[in-house]
């Protein structure tokens, strides 16, 4: 027996042990986030969330996560 996510129907495995969490559904937020980055490079995480409705502590641990990079302030690439 599994759980259905509430949002989009998809059965979310039980052996997450940080709380039930929708794969399916974190992609797509994680997506969202993602191309609203792209075209709005300079915001953070209070701005995304607002403007997604995307709520902070996902937007942080996406970033954190590595997989997205959000407000650079230090320009400088070393290693180039
Ligand atoms: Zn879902």
């Amino acid at each position: 027996m599994s759980q259905i996510c509430s949002q989009c129907g998809h059965p979310i495995p039980l052996h997450e042990s940080s709380g039930p969490t929708c794969m399916q559904c974190e992609l797509d937020e994680y997506r969202i986030v993602r191309n609203y980055l792209r075209s709005h490079p300079n915001s953070n995480a209070m701005q995304i969330a607002n403007a997604t409705g995307i709520s902070i502590s996902n937007i942080l641990r996406y970033i954190k996560s590595g997989s997205l990079t959000m407000v650079d302030n230090d320009r400088r690439r070393p290693g180039r």
